[in-house]
């Protein structure tokens, strides 16, 4: 039994309880998720540190060496990064319904199809962005037919300018920029027409060209020439004939000057003909390196060297490139390129919540190039969970 001593003081206790769980509601801060204790890497405002993200109502609201406070949801980020969402800019995942959901696991945000479709079937790589649970947008192919085995603009008619421009009219709010795709296996001899056709009609709804070069008929600098500020160039490391660098290590001028006038080079992974070890040290060595990672994904992605777009990022890291530059060329540089990412790529405050918490391990690697070649990396990103605006993604 309780002497009176006793009840008070437990009475006390408790009363005490209450109103300090009635202040905590009233003054501390609560969210619906916080990214606890994780090494936050934001290039787009120079941040390296450990820090808790906070997240509510969808948005970034918080990003502080400890935020008070709890949430509905929480992560444990304990010895992994927590970067912006990935953007991938070249990318497959508009032939596939499921194609969105899968990038999502690993840790793309923000996604653009690359021309799988032109304009008499736009409307199938557009319905797949539209379901996108993150944004997706399309590049319309020149090619009215699309991407074709036996090659998208091998006979020039398919690359009508009228059709392509009635697409694109009708599909304003989904077609982010006109894709030419110009191997010799693809635009034969028609390579530098079907970039001036692909160019009339970019021009016209003020969008980006992007080129898929290497191996191309025509030298590449009169291919480069025909590019204006904003368009990219993906592939950047493909292989000769054609590439960006000459036979004794030179950067040809002619992509020099591109770049200084705001054209775009993108990486472009791949499966085919996109990059060797010996063109990418080549190219690393001279100091022109990639704006921005992608994919070229594909739903094999993990059965070929690609895997997922974490993957990729980690192949230049063995060639000089900091963790810091990487993982901003999968964010805060791809969000430049296209409006629609223009307020992503950031981990500031007040930003949509898109997030990819990444693990680095340490280890011994192989990278592949498109050649079966290997080359032995020692550390490796891995995704690890998906953050979309404001909500953690289902993981596989
Ligand atoms: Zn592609």
């Amino acid at each position: 039994m309780l002497n009176r001593r006793r009840f008070l003081s437990v009475a006390a206790a408790g009363a005490g309880a209450a109103m300090f769980a009635r202040t905590r509601k009233v003054f501390a801060a609560s969210y619906d998720l916080i990214i606890r204790s994780g090494r936050v890497i934001d290039p787009s405002v120079r941040l390296d540190a450990i820090r808790d993200v906070a997240i509510s109502g969808g948005r970034i609201v918080a990003v502080e060496a400890a935020v008070a406070g709890d949430a509905a949801d929480t992560i444990d980020a304990h010895g992994k990064l927590v970067v912006p969402g990935l953007l991938d800019i070249h990318t497959h995942a508009g032939r596939y319904p499921e194609g969105a959901g899968l990038m999502l696991q690993d840790g793309v945000t923000g996604w653009i199809d690359a021309g799988s479709q032109g304009a008499d079937r736009i409307g199938e790589t557009i319905a797949n962005a539209r379901s996108s649970p993150q944004q997706g947008r399309v590049l319309i192919n020149i090619g009215r037919a699309g991407i074709l085995p036996e090659g998208d603009t091998m006979d020039l008619k398919r690359a009508d300018v009228d059709a392509a421009r009635a697409a694109i009219a009708q599909n304003r709010d989904y077609v982010a920029g006109v894709k030419a795709r110009l191997s010799r296996d693809v635009a034969g001899e028609n390579d530098f027409e079907v970039l001036r056709r692909a160019q009339e009609v970019a021009t016209s709804f003020n969008l980006p060209v992007m080129i898929h070069m290497g191996q191309t008929v025509s030298p590449l600098p009169k291919l480069i020439d025909l590019l204006k500020r904003g368009d990219i160039v993906t592939h950047m490391f493909a292989p000769p004939p054609n590439s960006i660098i000459d036979d004794s290590g030179h950067v040809l001028p002619e992509v020099l000057a591109a770049r200084r006038r705001g054209v775009w080079f993108d990486v472009g992974n791949g499966q085919a003909g996109h990059m060797r070890w010996d063109t990418i040290a080549a190219i690393m060595k001279a100091g022109f390196w990639p704006d921005t990672f992608s994919t070229d994904w594909n739903k094999n992605a993990h059965e070929t060297g690609v895997i997922d777009l974490p993957n990729c990022m980690s192949k230049l890291f063995g060639y000089g490139m900091t963790l810091d530059e990487t993982i901003a060329r999968a964010t805060v540089n791809a969000a430049r390129i296209f409006p629609l990412f223009n307020d992503r790529g950031t981990l500031n405050v007040g930003a949509p919540a898109d997030v990819a918490v990444l693990e680095l391990r340490k280890g011994k690697f192989e990278f592949l190039d498109n050649y079966k070649n290997k080359i032995t990396g020692h550390q490796r990103l891995f995704p690890s969970a998906t953050v979309l605006g404001g909500k953690r993604a289902p993981h596989a």
